[in-house]
């Protein structure tokens, strides 16, 4: 008896071992791991869930975090119940990026500025970081633009191209205001400014090296002296002259203290299509004037050098001629050095002198901005300019006949003795008219002929705003 129950308990132990092999749910993985590249489609390799006796292969739950946009690990867990049986397999995706990005040179030029070889056009695009131009390497070795970048998974791309060095750039230096500045004992001196710009190196302004300097109280000529190198140790200077002077003295001279009947003849407002006719009258009689001049009829600014050429003195009125350059200081300055660079043009150097507009006595520069003309005179001085009113208007610009300007001209002559500014306009008709005999009618008298300087005479008014 105690035999069977033994052989019994084994039976039942087989039974129930064949009853689990036979019941035993299974779960298969066709391949384990799998890689795919970012963006591709997963395609799942697929599995097996059965027992010996059927599939279950729609009973299996797949939990998936898959992400095929992304790079990095993901976990598919397949499962299912069978009975009292659980099954579970997990399986690993790996999203990965093997692509390398492309990068793209987008410029033409053949020779390049080696100073600013990273500024040339590129860009790097990836298929998974997107825009990478940021992320570009840029060197230069020899005669060859390198270009490196990585994407977020280390894959790297290099391009080279073959480029040739622009090594004679031009390299500009310019010195604002004038050449040749003027003061008077006593006036500081105020670097007026410069402006120095490379091809390839951009602007050198700050790289600017300024030597020399002005004692305001000696007497003398003083250079400065201003010196630029580009990158490619290309050198360029400018020498700018500033004179230190006694204020001159106002230079009247009468017929009583011997000084001479001297007149300086002043034309304003050209050049325009009158001056031609001025010039050769002048010539004819053998006198020098001084042209104030403007930018009002800009076909005869050929005059300019006309003018240089004969003699005469060239000196600034205005670009514009506008009032609305009292507006402020800067505004009246940015007018006054645009006319002074045509001047320069024109003749090779720009002039310490000028005219207001309406004189230094106008009243119209009021409506514009208060106090105006004083803070000009005051600024364009301590800069080195001279300006020139006069003693004697001849009343073209007021409308006089000719015969009325002769006439206005020659008695104020002999009522100023000498010494005396004329104020008259090469854009008259009637002036042009009158001008031969009134230099008739003063050359009899023993008039002689002056040109305006630094050194005078001076012709000042009473500032009224
Ligand atoms: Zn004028």
């Amino acid at each position: 008896m105690k035999k069977y129950w033994k052989y019994g308990l084994i039976g039942l132990i087989i039974f129930i071992f064949l009853l689990v092999v036979l019941f035993y749910p299974r779960l298969k993985l066709k391949k384990n791991d799998v890689e795919i590249k970012v963006n591709d489609k997963y395609e799942e390799p697929g599995y097996k869930a059965y027992n010996i006796f059927k599939s279950y292969h729609k009973k299996v739950k797949i939990k998936s975090n898959l992400n095929t946009k992304k790079i990095g690990e993901y976990k598919i867990k397949y499962s299912y119940k069978y009975l009292f049986f659980k099954k579970q397999k997990t399986r690993i995706v790996k999203v990965v990026d093997k692509e390398k990005p492309t990068i793209k040179i987008e410029f033409d030029e053949e020779k390049i500025c080696p100073s600013k070889y990273k500024e040339y056009k590129y860009s790097a695009e990836d298929n998974y970081d997107g825009d990478l131009t940021d992320k570009v390497e840029v060197t230069l070795k020899d005669n060859k633009l390198i270009y490196k970048v990585k994407d977020s998974s280390n894959n790297e791309r290099v391009v080279t191209k073959k480029v040739e060095l622009k090594t004679d750039s031009e390299l500009e230096l310019k010195l604002k205001g004038s050449e040749k500045i003027t003061l008077y004992l006593g006036t500081k001196y105020e670097e007026p400014g410069y402006k120095a710009k490379d091809e390839c190196d951009g602007d050198l302004t700050d790289k600017v090296k300024v030597e020399g300097k002005v004692d305001k109280d000696k007497e003398g000529t003083y250079k400065i002296k201003y010196t630029v190198f580009n990158s490619n140790e290309k050198k360029e200077t400018k020498t700018r002259t500033v004179v230190v002077m006694k204020k001159p003295k106002v230079v009247r001279a009468t017929a009583s203290n011997g000084g001479g009947k001297v007149i300086f003849l002043t034309f304003d407002d050209g050049p325009g299509y009158y001056t031609k006719s001025i010039l050769d009258t002048l010539d004819k009689y053998g006198v020098k004037a001084t042209f104030f001049v403007t930018n009002q009829f800009p076909s005869y600014q050929y005059l300019i050098t006309e003018e240089s050429k004969r003699g005469h003195v060239v000196a600034v009125h205005t670009y514009s001629h506008n009032y609305n350059v009292y507006s402020s200081v800067e505004a009246y300055i940015t007018d006054f050095n645009k006319m002074n660079d045509i001047i320069r043009n024109r003749t090779g150097s720009t002039s310490n002198l000028f005219r207001f507009p309406g004189g230094s006595s106008n009243t119209v520069s009021a409506k514009y901005s208060k106090g105006v003309v004083t803070k000009i005179a005051a600024e364009m001085q301590a800069k080195g300019y001279v300006y020139f009113d006069w003693h004697i208007s001849s009343g073209d610009a007021a409308g006089y006949s000719a015969d009325r300007i002769y006439n206005a001209v020659i008695n104020g002559a002999s009522r100023c003795g000498g010494g005396c500014v004329v104020l008259m306009h090469d854009i008259k008709g009637t002036t042009a008219k009158a001008l031969d005999p009134i230099l008739a009618e003063l050359k009899r008298n023993n008039y002689t002929f002056g040109t305006l300087s630094e050194a005078g005479p001076t012709a000042h008014h009473k500032i009224n705003n």
